[in-house]
């Protein structure tokens, strides 16, 4: 039964499987290790067509990644959210290359910052082809429903009996591409399913899905304005949220109301208020609104621009 399941699968995935992703096409453990941290919370296709070959473009190699100033990876990073993956990759990139090698065990990439255990089981199937079970969001919402279970110890158990060893890098990525596309969080289409045959969870789908609070935390921002010859203050942030970027100072004052907007970050709803600067700091980095595109900032503070007209 389960050697019928790894051949249907595979046909499949040579068929419909998402085999144009650039990291897809390469078994350049840079590029695997890089899309892996990249797609932690991002969309694959915002990846695929806009971050990771920029990134590629400036940073070819994990050496060149090493050698780049924080500033600069972040700055190419702006807009991605999730700052801190950021900054990891950068300090991995470092380690990598003080270490003269790619880690290529499961215990040494978890070593690395930013390196969990998915991550670290990505990158052994994807860049070695290691025989190891990957469980991301798509695949366990997958494996719930094809095992009939939502215990993560029976879902372990039982993917690594059917884990394809002779073929883990299609197999797995196979799995990920049917939960991608297939085997969606509400209405699956099960009639296209290559494991139709095999899912003990079909008919039941709701008893095997596990749903997530939707509602995010709300807060509010308050952000002072101060503009000289074209150019804005800008600080170095010290909040976990947006650490070493550049955001706009705060508010204290509250006078002078500018414009206000809303931003959705992470699992924050905020609420933005933007006021005309009252008092200069010596903390201020003051950046010519000209190059602000090339600024490691977060894109609140680019929208602040654009609600202000000056970007
Ligand atoms: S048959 Fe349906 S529920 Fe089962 S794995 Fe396929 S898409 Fe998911």
């Amino acid at each position: 039964m389960d050697k019928e399941l790894r051949k249907k699968l595979l046909a499949w995935f040579e068929k419909n499987g998402r085999h144009n992703y650039p990291w897809r096409q390469s078994t350049n453990l840079y590029y695997i290790f890089l899309s892996e941290i990249m797609l932690q919370q991002t969309q694959i296709n915002r990846v695929a067509s806009n971050y990771f070959p920029r990134f590629i473009k400036r940073f070819p190699s994990i050496v060149d990644l090493a050698n780049a100033s924080l500033d600069d990876v972040l700055a190419l990073w702006s807009g991605l959210g999730y700052y801190n993956r950021a900054q990891n990759l950068h300090k991995s990139a470092q380690i990598i290359v003080s270490q003269k090698a790619f880690p290529t065990t499961f215990e040494a990439l978890k070593k690395l910052p930013g390196v969990g255990k998915y991550t670290a089981s990505a990158i052994l199937a994807f860049g070695l082809n290691y025989p190891i079970v990957v469980i991301d969001s798509n695949i366990k919402r997958l494996y719930f429903r094809l095992f009939a279970t939502t215990s993560m110890q029976n879902v372990q158990q039982k993917a690594q009996k059917l884990l394809d060893k002779c073929y883990p890098k299609k197999y797995n990525l196979a799995l990920m591409d049917i939960g991608a596309t297939i085997c969606l969080p509400k209405n699956p289409t099960c009639l296209l399913c290559p494991l139709q045959h095999f899912c003990k969870g079909k008919d039941n789908i709701p008893a095997f899905t596990q749903t997530k609070s939707q509602k995010k935390e709300e807060k509010e921002l308050f952000f002072s304005i101060f503009l000289k010859k074209n150019q804005i203050a800008l600080i170095k942030s010290k909040e976990k949220l947006y650490n070493n970027l550049l955001v706009l100072p705060p508010s204290k004052e509250k006078r002078n109301y500018l414009a206000s907007f809303t931003h959705s970050y992470t699992k924050y709803k905020l609420n933005v208020h933007l006021y005309e600067g009252i008092e200069e700091d010596q903390s201020f980095i003051w950046y010519d609104l000209k190059n602000i595109e090339n600024a490691p900032i977060a894109s609140l503070t680019k929208k602040a621009l654009q609600a202000l007209k000056l970007i």
